[in-house]
């Protein structure tokens, strides 16, 4: 059953639609694995580069994934060499990025490609889809993005311009499916991949979570959330549930030349595969065990906050420890900060400042 909203976006496609791609002609933002508008003068953009960036972008804002993106494509230029990577290599790389079994599909889709397609990425989203770790985002980014195919292209920032243009009233998650059939009823066969970004650029830039520039916003003639003069309570959200708390004890333990003892995760379940600090188990009571003798200082306690629960973790710190336990690895404080995830990171913090203190 089609929809009014539906009906409403067939209606307006043909002028909104030009109207944004001109925009974007003329606004779209500079971004290193992009080949913007004014740049159709050499070959089309790289899919590894679209692949690997819209990977990235799923963690983090493009600003906080440009050095990354940069420092990836420097040291390996293409998916082939991507694939030849170590694992350990590659999960100290993205370090910072959050979401760690993403690297580790990264680097299974990466070796597919290299192994299975002769490093060339399939050119249609069903192809895309079949890769390791490769979701429906992911495929129609690249789909469309990489391969100017019209794909229907739906992150945050184009789930919030469609609940705006048509004004929808059902809450998130719950509306997603309705937004999802609405951005797919804009998409034309005309510039598949500028319209893709340029709805991503509108997002970001215009139509902002909070206080969107409906006076400069090249769709603004059509749009039903600017008409109800509150564009901002849209998209609708659910009231937010508190997630649980679990509770943990991290050990930070220095040797005799202030190297720090590092454990590493298993490879399965949450920062699988990662480097990490000696903990205890995260519950509701985690046993105050230290993996080895030393003269302990209550460090205080950090909290970090995952997309399932909240963690508080509770630090112990000790220096000159002389039993060093066979199944720590040792680093230097530079060298670790640089491979712990960010939660181990704050703990490592907590406890070197303690051990100054005390
Ligand atoms: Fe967003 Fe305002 Fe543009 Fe509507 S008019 S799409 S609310 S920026």
């Amino acid at each position: 059953m089609t929809t009014s909203a539906e009906k409403r976006a067939e209606t307006i496609r043909p002028e909104a639609r030009r109207a944004l791609l001109a925009w974007y002609d003329d606004n779209a933002r500079t971004l290193a694995w992009r080949i913007g508008p004014s740049d159709r003068s050499g070959s089309g953009p790289d899919p590894y580069r679209v692949w690997l960036s819209e990977v990235m972008l799923q963690q983090t804002t493009t600003g906080h994934a440009a050095p990354y993106f940069e420092r990836f494509t420097t040291r390996w230029p293409t998916v082939t060499a991507l694939a030849a990577a170590e694992d350990a290599e590659l999960m100290g790389a993205w370090a910072g990025l959050g979401y760690y079994a993403r690297a580790r599909n990264l680097l299974a889709c990466a070796r597919a490609v290299a192994g299975e397609h002769r490093g060339v990425f399939p050119d249609t989203e069903v192809g895309l889809r079949a890769l390791p770790g490769v979701g429906a985002y992911t495929a129609a980014a690249v789909a469309a993005i990489a391969f100017d195919r019209p794909a229907n292209v739906v992150d945050g920032n184009v789930e919030r311009v469609m609940a705006r243009l048509f004004a929808v009233e059902t809450p998130l998650p719950r509306g997603k499916p309705e937004l999802t059939r609405l951005a797919g009823r804009m998409v034309g066969e005309d510039r598949p991949g500028d319209w893709a970004q340029a709805l991503m650029d509108l997002g970001a830039t215009v139509c902002r979570p909070r206080q969107p520039l409906c006076g400069v916003c090249p769709v603004a003639d059509w749009c039903e959330g600017r008409a109800s003069g509150r564009p901002e309570q849209f998209p609708v959200k659910a009231p937010k549930v508190k997630k649980p708390r679990r509770r943990g004890i991290a050990w930070v333990m220095l040797d005799r030349e202030g190297r720090v003892a590092l454990a590493q995760r298993p490879n399965k379940g949450l920062l699988g595969g990662m480097a990490g600090l000696p903990t205890s188990d995260w519950g509701d009571a985690p046993a105050e065990t230290p993996p080895t003798e030393g003269d302990w200082l209550e460090a205080g306690s950090i909290d970090h906050v995952f997309t399932h629960f909240a963690l508080t973790l509770e630090v112990r710190a000790a220096r000159g420890i002389v039993e060093r336990g066979a199944s720590n690895q040792w680093a230097d404080v530079e060298t670790a900060i640089a491979i712990l995830p960010t939660v181990f990171c704050k703990a490592l913090a907590r406890g070197l400042a303690a051990l100054d203190e005390g």
